[in-house]
Protein backbone atom coordinates (compact mmCIF):
# COMPACT_ATOMS: atom_id res chain seq x y z
CA UNK A 1 0.00 0.00 0.00
CA UNK A 2 1.19 3.68 -1.30
CA UNK A 3 -0.64 6.36 -0.25
CA UNK A 4 1.25 9.00 -1.62
CA UNK A 5 -1.17 11.54 -2.88
CA UNK A 6 -0.70 12.10 -6.86
CA UNK A 7 0.48 14.99 -8.25
CA UNK A 8 -2.97 15.55 -9.60
CA UNK A 9 -4.58 15.56 -6.05
CA UNK A 10 -2.17 16.97 -4.49
CA UNK A 11 -2.78 20.35 -7.07
CA UNK A 12 -6.05 20.49 -6.08
CA UNK A 13 -5.70 20.10 -2.59
CA UNK A 14 -4.17 23.41 -3.22
CA UNK A 15 -6.49 25.09 -4.91
CA UNK A 16 -9.19 23.62 -2.38
CA UNK A 17 -7.21 24.71 0.37
CA UNK A 18 -6.74 28.49 -1.31
CA UNK A 19 -10.74 28.37 -2.16
CA UNK A 20 -10.86 27.82 1.67
CA UNK A 21 -8.95 30.18 2.73
CA UNK A 22 -10.16 33.22 0.36
CA UNK A 23 -14.08 32.40 0.59
CA UNK A 24 -15.12 30.09 3.16
CA UNK A 25 -13.23 30.72 6.84
CA UNK A 26 -13.69 34.58 6.42
CA UNK A 27 -17.73 33.84 5.94
CA UNK A 28 -18.05 31.40 8.83
CA UNK A 29 -19.53 33.72 11.53
CA UNK A 30 -21.82 35.11 8.60
CA UNK A 31 -23.28 31.75 7.98
CA UNK A 32 -23.49 30.88 11.45
CA UNK A 33 -25.52 34.39 12.79
CA UNK A 34 -27.94 33.88 8.91
CA UNK A 35 -28.85 30.36 9.61
CA UNK A 36 -29.92 30.60 13.41
CA UNK A 37 -31.72 33.41 12.13
CA UNK A 38 -33.46 32.38 9.17
CA UNK A 39 -34.65 28.87 8.98
CA UNK A 40 -34.89 26.99 5.92
CA UNK A 41 -33.39 29.65 3.62
CA UNK A 42 -30.04 29.51 1.98
CA UNK A 43 -27.71 32.92 2.14
CA UNK A 44 -27.24 34.45 -0.93
CA UNK A 45 -23.43 33.98 -0.43
CA UNK A 46 -23.61 30.43 -1.03
CA UNK A 47 -24.56 30.46 -4.72
CA UNK A 48 -22.41 32.83 -5.36
CA UNK A 49 -19.73 30.93 -3.82
CA UNK A 50 -20.51 27.83 -5.80
CA UNK A 51 -20.39 29.74 -8.73
CA UNK A 52 -17.61 30.49 -8.19
CA UNK A 53 -15.98 27.19 -6.92
CA UNK A 54 -17.83 25.66 -10.94
CA UNK A 55 -15.44 28.30 -12.26
CA UNK A 56 -12.43 27.29 -10.99
CA UNK A 57 -13.26 23.21 -11.50
CA UNK A 58 -13.39 22.45 -8.03
CA UNK A 59 -16.95 20.70 -8.54
CA UNK A 60 -18.35 17.13 -8.27
CA UNK A 61 -15.25 16.17 -7.30
CA UNK A 62 -16.57 13.07 -5.65
CA UNK A 63 -17.92 11.21 -8.76
CA UNK A 64 -15.03 8.42 -9.40
CA UNK A 65 -13.21 7.89 -12.56
CA UNK A 66 -15.14 4.67 -13.12
CA UNK A 67 -18.10 6.65 -14.19
CA UNK A 68 -16.63 7.94 -17.33
CA UNK A 69 -17.43 11.28 -18.46
CA UNK A 70 -19.39 12.22 -15.52
CA UNK A 71 -16.53 12.29 -13.19
CA UNK A 72 -13.43 14.86 -12.58
CA UNK A 73 -11.61 11.79 -12.77
CA UNK A 74 -10.33 11.07 -9.40
CA UNK A 75 -9.81 8.03 -7.61
CA UNK A 76 -11.06 7.78 -4.15
CA UNK A 77 -8.00 7.63 -2.82
CA UNK A 78 -7.34 10.96 -4.61
CA UNK A 79 -10.43 12.31 -3.39
CA UNK A 80 -9.93 11.37 0.01
CA UNK A 81 -7.92 14.62 1.39
CA UNK A 82 -9.93 17.19 -0.80
CA UNK A 83 -13.27 15.96 1.40
CA UNK A 84 -10.85 16.10 4.86
CA UNK A 85 -10.12 19.85 3.44
CA UNK A 86 -13.94 20.43 3.00
CA UNK A 87 -14.59 18.95 7.23
CA UNK A 88 -12.97 21.89 8.61
CA UNK A 89 -16.39 23.54 7.57
CA UNK A 90 -19.40 22.00 8.17
CA UNK A 91 -21.06 23.68 5.49
CA UNK A 92 -18.46 23.68 2.61
CA UNK A 93 -19.27 20.71 0.63
CA UNK A 94 -21.99 21.57 -0.81
CA UNK A 95 -19.87 24.48 -2.17
CA UNK A 96 -18.23 22.15 -4.40
CA UNK A 97 -21.78 19.98 -4.95
CA UNK A 98 -19.71 17.14 -2.75
CA UNK A 99 -22.42 17.30 0.21
CA UNK A 100 -24.67 14.09 1.93
CA UNK A 101 -26.92 13.20 0.92
CA UNK A 102 -26.53 14.64 -3.05
CA UNK A 103 -23.79 12.77 -3.58
CA UNK A 104 -24.79 9.37 -2.77
CA UNK A 105 -27.66 10.26 -4.54
CA UNK A 106 -26.32 10.99 -7.63
CA UNK A 107 -24.05 8.31 -7.47
CA UNK A 108 -27.22 5.45 -7.12
CA UNK A 109 -28.70 7.60 -10.73
CA UNK A 110 -25.02 7.79 -12.67
CA UNK A 111 -24.75 3.62 -11.59
CA UNK A 112 -28.51 2.75 -11.85
CA UNK A 113 -30.60 5.64 -13.61
CA UNK A 114 -32.13 4.99 -16.85
CA UNK A 115 -31.00 8.09 -19.34
CA UNK A 116 -34.21 9.65 -18.95
CA UNK A 117 -34.36 9.33 -15.24
CA UNK A 118 -30.42 10.55 -15.92
CA UNK A 119 -31.70 13.80 -17.86
CA UNK A 120 -34.40 14.38 -15.41
CA UNK A 121 -32.64 14.30 -12.13
CA UNK A 122 -29.26 13.82 -12.37
CA UNK A 123 -28.59 16.51 -14.60
CA UNK A 124 -29.92 19.11 -12.63
CA UNK A 125 -28.25 17.44 -9.42
CA UNK A 126 -24.58 18.10 -10.90
CA UNK A 127 -25.74 21.01 -11.79
CA UNK A 128 -26.21 22.32 -8.47
CA UNK A 129 -29.53 23.64 -9.43
CA UNK A 130 -31.74 21.17 -7.25
CA UNK A 131 -30.70 19.24 -3.93
CA UNK A 132 -32.49 15.78 -3.15
CA UNK A 133 -33.33 13.31 0.42
CA UNK A 134 -33.06 9.88 0.88
CA UNK A 135 -35.94 8.51 2.32
CA UNK A 136 -35.32 5.00 4.23
CA UNK A 137 -35.53 5.24 8.01
CA UNK A 138 -39.29 4.60 9.57
CA UNK A 139 -40.14 5.64 12.96
CA UNK A 140 -42.34 2.70 13.94
CA UNK A 141 -39.69 -0.14 13.18
CA UNK A 142 -35.95 -0.28 13.84
CA UNK A 143 -34.59 0.91 10.43
CA UNK A 144 -30.65 -0.34 11.27
CA UNK A 145 -32.30 -3.70 10.06
CA UNK A 146 -33.60 -2.40 6.66
CA UNK A 147 -35.45 -5.56 5.82
CA UNK A 148 -37.83 -4.17 8.76
CA UNK A 149 -39.01 -1.39 6.35
CA UNK A 150 -42.55 -1.35 6.08
CA UNK A 151 -43.64 1.96 3.28
CA UNK A 152 -45.52 -0.11 0.65
CA UNK A 153 -44.52 0.57 -3.38
CA UNK A 154 -47.75 -1.18 -5.15
CA UNK A 155 -47.71 -1.45 -8.90
CA UNK A 156 -51.03 0.08 -10.51
CA UNK A 157 -51.53 0.10 -14.14
CA UNK A 158 -48.68 2.64 -15.40
CA UNK A 159 -48.30 3.86 -11.88
CA UNK A 160 -46.87 3.01 -8.59
CA UNK A 161 -48.69 3.98 -5.24
CA UNK A 162 -46.87 4.86 -2.33
CA UNK A 163 -47.59 4.62 1.02
CA UNK A 164 -45.68 4.86 4.61
CA UNK A 165 -44.29 7.22 6.87
CA UNK A 166 -40.84 8.00 7.55
CA UNK A 167 -38.16 10.32 9.73
CA UNK A 168 -34.64 11.19 9.32
CA UNK A 169 -34.89 12.14 6.01
CA UNK A 170 -32.27 14.59 5.48
CA UNK A 171 -32.12 17.88 2.85
CA UNK A 172 -35.99 17.64 2.86
CA UNK A 173 -36.59 20.82 4.80
CA UNK A 174 -34.34 22.86 2.71
CA UNK A 175 -37.13 24.32 -0.32
CA UNK A 176 -34.35 23.39 -3.06
CA UNK A 177 -34.96 19.45 -2.55
CA UNK A 178 -36.85 18.66 -5.67
CA UNK A 179 -36.58 14.66 -5.65
CA UNK A 180 -36.22 12.22 -2.93
CA UNK A 181 -35.18 8.44 -3.28
CA UNK A 182 -37.95 6.26 -1.42
CA UNK A 183 -37.12 2.80 -0.09
CA UNK A 184 -40.19 0.69 0.50
CA UNK A 185 -41.54 -2.55 -0.43
CA UNK A 186 -42.88 -4.33 -3.54
CA UNK A 187 -43.37 -7.92 -2.45
CA UNK A 188 -43.23 -8.03 1.00
CA UNK A 189 -43.43 -11.64 0.86
CA UNK A 190 -40.87 -12.50 -1.75
CA UNK A 191 -37.31 -13.76 0.42
CA UNK A 192 -36.24 -11.38 3.00
CA UNK A 193 -33.63 -9.11 0.65
CA UNK A 194 -35.57 -9.08 -2.44
CA UNK A 195 -38.75 -7.24 -1.17
CA UNK A 196 -37.34 -3.82 -1.07
CA UNK A 197 -37.55 -1.71 -3.84
CA UNK A 198 -36.25 2.08 -4.54
CA UNK A 199 -38.26 4.78 -6.49
CA UNK A 200 -37.72 8.28 -6.94
CA UNK A 201 -40.38 10.60 -5.95
CA UNK A 202 -40.28 14.40 -6.98
CA UNK A 203 -41.29 16.12 -3.87
CA UNK A 204 -43.99 18.31 -4.74
CA UNK A 205 -45.79 14.83 -5.59
CA UNK A 206 -49.39 15.13 -4.27
CA UNK A 207 -49.56 12.98 -0.86
CA UNK A 208 -45.88 14.26 0.18
CA UNK A 209 -46.25 15.69 3.16
CA UNK A 210 -43.03 17.34 5.08
CA UNK A 211 -45.02 16.90 9.03
CA UNK A 212 -42.30 18.46 10.92
CA UNK A 213 -38.85 18.91 11.19
CA UNK A 214 -36.64 16.79 13.64
CA UNK A 215 -33.94 18.76 15.94
CA UNK A 216 -30.61 17.37 16.55
CA UNK A 217 -29.57 18.09 20.00
CA UNK A 218 -31.41 21.25 19.82
CA UNK A 219 -29.80 22.28 16.40
CA UNK A 220 -32.27 22.45 13.08
CA UNK A 221 -29.04 21.71 10.96
CA UNK A 222 -30.59 24.70 8.48
CA UNK A 223 -31.18 24.77 5.41
CA UNK A 224 -30.95 21.15 4.74
CA UNK A 225 -32.49 19.92 8.18
CA UNK A 226 -34.15 16.73 8.86
CA UNK A 227 -37.79 15.79 8.34
CA UNK A 228 -40.31 13.41 9.09
CA UNK A 229 -42.47 12.22 6.33
CA UNK A 230 -45.54 11.15 5.50
CA UNK A 231 -46.88 9.50 2.17
CA UNK A 232 -50.34 8.78 1.30
CA UNK A 233 -51.22 7.02 -1.70
CA UNK A 234 -48.64 8.86 -3.42
CA UNK A 235 -49.01 7.76 -7.34
CA UNK A 236 -45.59 8.25 -9.56
CA UNK A 237 -45.21 7.24 -13.07
CA UNK A 238 -43.82 3.08 -13.12
CA UNK A 239 -40.60 4.76 -15.08
CA UNK A 240 -39.51 6.11 -11.90
CA UNK A 241 -38.87 2.76 -10.30
CA UNK A 242 -34.72 2.14 -10.09
CA UNK A 243 -33.93 -0.69 -11.72
CA UNK A 244 -36.45 -3.34 -10.83
CA UNK A 245 -38.52 -4.58 -8.14
CA UNK A 246 -36.73 -5.91 -5.89
CA UNK A 247 -33.40 -4.52 -6.35
CA UNK A 248 -33.68 -1.96 -3.33
CA UNK A 249 -31.72 -3.30 -1.15
CA UNK A 250 -28.87 -4.48 -3.23
CA UNK A 251 -28.88 -0.56 -4.46
CA UNK A 252 -28.92 0.60 -0.67
CA UNK A 253 -25.64 -1.34 -0.01
CA UNK A 254 -24.13 -0.04 -3.18
CA UNK A 255 -25.33 4.00 -1.94
CA UNK A 256 -23.99 3.66 1.39
CA UNK A 257 -20.49 2.55 0.70
CA UNK A 258 -19.80 5.50 -0.86
CA UNK A 259 -21.46 7.56 1.54
CA UNK A 260 -19.91 6.01 4.62
CA UNK A 261 -16.57 6.74 3.44
CA UNK A 262 -16.70 10.43 2.31
CA UNK A 263 -18.48 11.25 5.54
CA UNK A 264 -15.26 9.78 7.22
CA UNK A 265 -13.19 11.67 5.34
CA UNK A 266 -15.04 14.82 6.40
CA UNK A 267 -14.66 14.16 9.71
CA UNK A 268 -10.97 13.33 9.37
CA UNK A 269 -11.01 16.88 8.41
CA UNK A 270 -13.18 18.21 11.35
CA UNK A 271 -10.85 16.24 14.07
CA UNK A 272 -7.68 17.53 12.14
CA UNK A 273 -9.02 21.13 12.43
CA UNK A 274 -10.24 20.31 16.19
CA UNK A 275 -6.65 19.66 17.23
CA UNK A 276 -5.08 22.39 15.50
CA UNK A 277 -7.58 25.05 17.15
CA UNK A 278 -6.99 23.46 20.08
CA UNK A 279 -3.05 23.44 20.02
CA UNK A 280 -3.74 26.72 19.09
CA UNK A 281 -5.81 27.80 22.17
CA UNK A 282 -3.74 26.66 24.88
CA UNK A 283 -0.52 28.17 23.05
CA UNK A 284 -2.45 31.64 24.22
CA UNK A 285 -3.89 31.16 27.59
CA UNK A 286 -1.97 30.70 31.43
CA UNK A 287 -2.87 29.33 34.47
CA UNK A 288 -0.80 29.25 37.14
CA UNK A 289 1.92 30.72 36.17
CA UNK A 290 2.74 29.38 33.16
CA UNK A 291 1.16 28.60 29.64
CA UNK A 292 -1.57 25.71 29.41
CA UNK A 293 0.97 24.63 26.48
CA UNK A 294 3.51 23.21 29.10
CA UNK A 295 0.93 20.94 31.27
CA UNK A 296 1.89 17.52 30.87
CA UNK A 297 -2.18 16.43 30.71
CA UNK A 298 -2.46 18.94 27.48
CA UNK A 299 0.23 17.53 25.84
CA UNK A 300 -1.24 14.01 26.14
CA UNK A 301 -4.41 14.65 24.82
CA UNK A 302 -2.30 16.33 22.09
CA UNK A 303 -0.30 13.62 20.88
CA UNK A 304 -3.07 11.08 22.17
CA UNK A 305 -5.23 13.34 19.56
CA UNK A 306 -2.06 13.16 17.09
CA UNK A 307 -1.92 9.27 17.01
CA UNK A 308 -6.24 8.78 17.14
CA UNK A 309 -6.29 11.50 13.80
CA UNK A 310 -3.51 9.26 11.86
CA UNK A 311 -4.07 6.47 12.37
CA UNK A 312 -8.24 6.89 11.24
CA UNK A 313 -6.78 8.47 8.63
CA UNK A 314 -4.24 5.86 7.23
CA UNK A 315 -7.75 3.29 7.78
CA UNK A 316 -10.17 5.41 5.76
CA UNK A 317 -6.83 5.66 2.99
CA UNK A 318 -6.93 1.89 3.13
CA UNK A 319 -10.59 1.58 2.64
CA UNK A 320 -10.27 4.14 -0.36
CA UNK A 321 -7.77 2.19 -2.06
CA UNK A 322 -9.39 -0.84 -1.77
CA UNK A 323 -12.70 0.43 -3.05
CA UNK A 324 -10.28 1.88 -6.04
CA UNK A 325 -8.37 -1.73 -6.78
CA UNK A 326 -10.85 -3.72 -5.91
CA UNK A 327 -14.65 -2.52 -5.97
CA UNK A 328 -17.02 -1.82 -2.76
CA UNK A 329 -17.90 -5.58 -2.09
CA UNK A 330 -14.49 -6.45 -1.74
CA UNK A 331 -14.17 -3.34 0.54
CA UNK A 332 -16.38 -4.05 2.82
CA UNK A 333 -14.98 -4.89 5.89
CA UNK A 334 -12.50 -1.42 5.42
CA UNK A 335 -15.45 0.23 4.96
CA UNK A 336 -17.47 -0.93 8.07
CA UNK A 337 -13.93 -0.28 10.15
CA UNK A 338 -13.62 3.03 9.57
CA UNK A 339 -17.69 3.70 10.03
CA UNK A 340 -16.54 2.38 13.41
CA UNK A 341 -13.13 4.08 13.94
CA UNK A 342 -13.76 7.62 12.64
CA UNK A 343 -17.10 8.81 14.16
CA UNK A 344 -15.86 7.88 17.93
CA UNK A 345 -12.25 9.28 17.05
CA UNK A 346 -13.89 12.62 15.98
CA UNK A 347 -15.87 12.83 18.98
CA UNK A 348 -12.88 11.62 21.43
CA UNK A 349 -10.34 14.26 19.47
CA UNK A 350 -13.18 17.22 19.81
CA UNK A 351 -14.32 16.73 23.32
CA UNK A 352 -10.04 17.13 23.90
CA UNK A 353 -10.10 20.27 22.24
CA UNK A 354 -13.33 21.67 23.93
CA UNK A 355 -12.36 20.60 26.96
CA UNK A 356 -9.05 22.54 26.61
CA UNK A 357 -10.84 25.98 25.50
CA UNK A 358 -12.56 26.20 28.78
CA UNK A 359 -16.16 27.46 28.20
CA UNK A 360 -15.80 29.24 24.39
CA UNK A 361 -15.44 25.35 23.34
CA UNK A 362 -18.91 25.16 23.72
CA UNK A 363 -20.31 28.41 21.82
CA UNK A 364 -21.03 29.66 18.61
CA UNK A 365 -17.34 31.06 18.95
CA UNK A 366 -15.89 27.98 17.55
CA UNK A 367 -16.88 25.34 15.40
CA UNK A 368 -15.98 22.61 18.09
CA UNK A 369 -19.63 21.88 19.04
CA UNK A 370 -21.08 21.26 15.47
CA UNK A 371 -17.74 18.96 14.62
CA UNK A 372 -19.14 16.83 18.07
CA UNK A 373 -22.82 16.60 16.90
CA UNK A 374 -21.38 15.31 13.84
CA UNK A 375 -19.28 12.63 14.69
CA UNK A 376 -21.91 11.56 17.24
CA UNK A 377 -24.58 11.51 14.99
CA UNK A 378 -22.32 9.73 11.82
CA UNK A 379 -22.41 6.82 15.02
CA UNK A 380 -25.95 6.45 14.00
CA UNK A 381 -26.44 7.75 10.44
CA UNK A 382 -26.00 5.07 8.07
CA UNK A 383 -26.32 2.34 10.38
CA UNK A 384 -25.24 2.66 14.12
CA UNK A 385 -21.99 1.28 15.17
CA UNK A 386 -22.74 -1.96 16.87
CA UNK A 387 -24.74 -3.08 13.28
CA UNK A 388 -21.19 -2.46 11.89
CA UNK A 389 -19.40 -4.48 14.76
CA UNK A 390 -21.96 -7.59 14.41
CA UNK A 391 -21.39 -7.88 10.51
CA UNK A 392 -17.95 -7.03 10.94
CA UNK A 393 -17.44 -9.57 13.51
CA UNK A 394 -19.65 -12.57 11.42
CA UNK A 395 -17.42 -11.97 8.61
CA UNK A 396 -14.13 -11.97 10.11
CA UNK A 397 -15.22 -15.34 12.15
CA UNK A 398 -15.93 -16.87 9.00
CA UNK A 399 -12.99 -15.87 7.36
CA UNK A 400 -10.93 -17.36 9.84
CA UNK A 401 -13.34 -20.18 9.71
CA UNK A 402 -12.13 -20.93 5.97
CA UNK A 403 -8.82 -20.50 7.20
CA UNK A 404 -8.35 -23.15 9.71
C1 LIG B 1 -28.52 13.22 11.84
C2 LIG B 1 -29.10 11.99 11.18
C3 LIG B 1 -29.29 11.98 9.81
C4 LIG B 1 -29.90 10.87 9.20
N1 LIG B 1 -30.15 10.90 7.84
C5 LIG B 1 -30.87 9.91 7.27
C6 LIG B 1 -31.31 10.00 5.90
O1 LIG B 1 -31.00 10.98 5.19
N2 LIG B 1 -32.11 9.02 5.42
C7 LIG B 1 -32.49 7.94 6.16
O2 LIG B 1 -33.19 7.08 5.66
N3 LIG B 1 -32.07 7.82 7.46
C8 LIG B 1 -31.29 8.77 8.02
N4 LIG B 1 -30.91 8.68 9.35
C9 LIG B 1 -31.38 7.55 10.15
C10 LIG B 1 -30.31 6.57 10.56
O3 LIG B 1 -29.77 5.91 9.44
C11 LIG B 1 -30.99 5.60 11.56
O4 LIG B 1 -31.28 6.35 12.71
C12 LIG B 1 -30.13 4.41 11.89
O5 LIG B 1 -30.00 3.56 10.77
C13 LIG B 1 -30.70 3.61 13.05
O6 LIG B 1 -32.03 3.25 12.82
P1 LIG B 1 -33.12 3.56 13.98
O7 LIG B 1 -33.04 4.99 14.32
O8 LIG B 1 -34.43 3.01 13.52
O9 LIG B 1 -32.60 2.78 15.23
P2 LIG B 1 -32.93 1.26 15.64
O10 LIG B 1 -32.87 0.39 14.44
O11 LIG B 1 -34.16 1.26 16.45
O12 LIG B 1 -31.67 0.89 16.54
C14 LIG B 1 -31.52 1.46 17.84
C15 LIG B 1 -30.28 0.92 18.49
O13 LIG B 1 -30.36 -0.49 18.66
C16 LIG B 1 -29.04 -1.00 18.74
N5 LIG B 1 -28.85 -2.08 17.75
C17 LIG B 1 -29.47 -2.26 16.56
N6 LIG B 1 -28.99 -3.35 15.93
C18 LIG B 1 -28.04 -3.88 16.74
C19 LIG B 1 -27.16 -5.00 16.66
N7 LIG B 1 -27.13 -5.78 15.56
N8 LIG B 1 -26.32 -5.24 17.70
C20 LIG B 1 -26.32 -4.43 18.78
N9 LIG B 1 -27.12 -3.35 18.91
C21 LIG B 1 -27.96 -3.08 17.91
C22 LIG B 1 -28.08 0.16 18.43
O14 LIG B 1 -27.61 0.72 19.63
C23 LIG B 1 -29.00 1.15 17.73
O15 LIG B 1 -28.53 2.48 17.77
C24 LIG B 1 -30.27 9.75 9.98
C25 LIG B 1 -30.05 9.76 11.37
C26 LIG B 1 -29.48 10.86 11.98
C27 LIG B 1 -29.29 10.85 13.47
Amino acid sequence: MNFEYTDKSKALQKRVDDFMQQHIFPLEKKHYEFTSKNLWQHHPFLEELKGLARKEGLWNLFLPKSYGDLSPGLTNLEYAPLAELMGRVMWSSEIFNCSAPDTGNMEVLAKYGTPQQQKQWLKPLMNGDIRSAFLMTEPQVASSDATNIETSIVRDGDEYVINGRKWWSSGVMNPSAKVYIVMGKTDPKAQRHIQQSMILVPADTPGVKVVRPLSVFGNWDSPEGHGEVELNNVRVPASNLLVDEGSGFAIAQGRLGPGRIHHCMRLIGAAQRALDLMCIRVSQRETFGKSVSQYSSIRQDIAQSRCDIQQARLLTLAAADKIDRFGIKEAKDLVAMIKIVVPSMTCRVVDRAIQAHGGMGVCQDTPLAGFWVYGRTVRLADGPDEVHMYQLGRNTIKQMQTKV
